[in-house]
């Protein structure tokens, strides 16, 4: 059986206006509606995700949102429930990304977010990732090994399937280069290792690590192939519609040999 692919686009606050969202969201749409084997989800800025949402059925093709509240209702000025998200038709939501740890956000309030975002019935699209590479003494991956444990720390196994873990190293965000695909196949199971070790080695064996930071049409089927991952979280190239539609062709098409 094929594998499919998830490609998750974290367009962040961008653009600036209403009427180029459409236009990135339609372009995206359309490319999804040619792929075969790939799901894709866009996470606009929440103000314009209700505009986004089409009449047309492209199944393979869906909305998420970049963040969601803990809170289930009531006085939480600026705050949108997990609920809301669902009520006009989203699918997924971004869950502990790296902008909202620095903005504050510690592992037990991700771990809060997560649990909301399942209990509505909502994918988490869950990143972790190191801050820096420790190449000597390997301090990253005792980071990280507390990171997932920290952040999953009060979710139920029941959910253990429902959950998608977006390994996002924190310095390859934003930055000239992706980590190398050799380097991303040796997180990738080591974060499912992890995963594991909270949820037990099945739930590991199913569980889709998507790999995010810098990645565009270029790089993409290497990561994909070399690096074995189940997809992408794309940023910058997910507003950039050109190359995020090459980028879904070249996903589709990738072959497990790193050649398409
Ligand atoms: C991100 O912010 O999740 C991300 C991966 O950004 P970029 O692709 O721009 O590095």
């Amino acid at each position: 059986m094929i594998q499919r692919k998830l490609i998750v686009g974290n367009w962040k606050m961008n653009p600036a206006t209403l009427e180029d969202a459409r236009r990135i969201a339609r372009k995206t749409r359309t490319a999804a509606a040619q792929l075969v084997q790939t799901d894709v989800v866009i996470c606009p800025p929440s103000i314009f995700a209700a505009a986004l949402i089409s009449k047309k059925n492209t199944p393979n093709f869906n909305l998420g949102a970049q963040t969601a509240s803990f809170e289930e209702s009531g006085s939480h000025t600026g705050q949108i429930s997990a609920a809301m998200l669902k009520n006009i038709g989203m699918t997924h939501v971004i869950v502990g990304h790296s902008e909202e740890r620095a903005a504050g956000d510690t592992d037990e309030m991700i771990s809060r977010r997560i649990r909301a975002v399942l209990e509505a019935g909502l994918t988490p699209v869950v990143c972790v990732g190191e801050k820096s590479r420790d190449n000597e003494g390997g301090a990253h991956f005792e980071f990280l090994k507390d990171q997932i444990r920290n952040t999953f720390a009060n979710i139920s196994e029941k959910y253990a399937r429902e959950i998608v873990l977006a390994y996002e190293p924190v310095w390859a965000i934003g930055a000239k280069e992706a980590m190398s695909p050799e380097q991303i196949y040796e997180m990738s199971l080591f974060v499912k290792k992890v995963f594991g070790d909270v949820f037990g080695q099945a739930s590991a064996m199913k569980v889709p690590v998507v790999y995010g930071g810098s990645v565009t049409f270029r790089n993409a089927a290497d990561i994909i192939a070399i690096g074995q991952v189940d997809g992408l979280l794309v940023g910058r190239e997910s507003v950039n519609v050109t190359g995020f539609v090459e980028l879904l062709k070249v996903v589709d098409t990738a072959k497990a040999d790193g050649v398409n």
